[in-house]
């Protein structure tokens, strides 16, 4: 097989040539990659209402 290895970009799913040009890669651009690295960003930081109460109970069932 020759040329180059081709992967999907993990932010628009666009084709991402996996060359030495490819600054980007896995991303298509910075564009993406700023955007992906964003969303996880703001992931981490803003979990809203994520925070399970307390529910396990060590009742007996017997
Ligand atoms: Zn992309």
């Amino acid at each position: 097989m020759a040329g180059p290895l081709t992967v999907e970009c993990p932010n628009c799913g666009g084709p991402v040539e996996w060359t030495e040009a490819a600054r980007w890669r896995p991303f298509c651009s910075e564009r993406c990659k700023m955007i992906d690295l964003g969303a996880w960003f703001t992931e981490e930081r803003g979990i809203p209402g994520e925070e399970a109460p307390e529910a396990e109970r060590d009742d007996d069932p017997a």
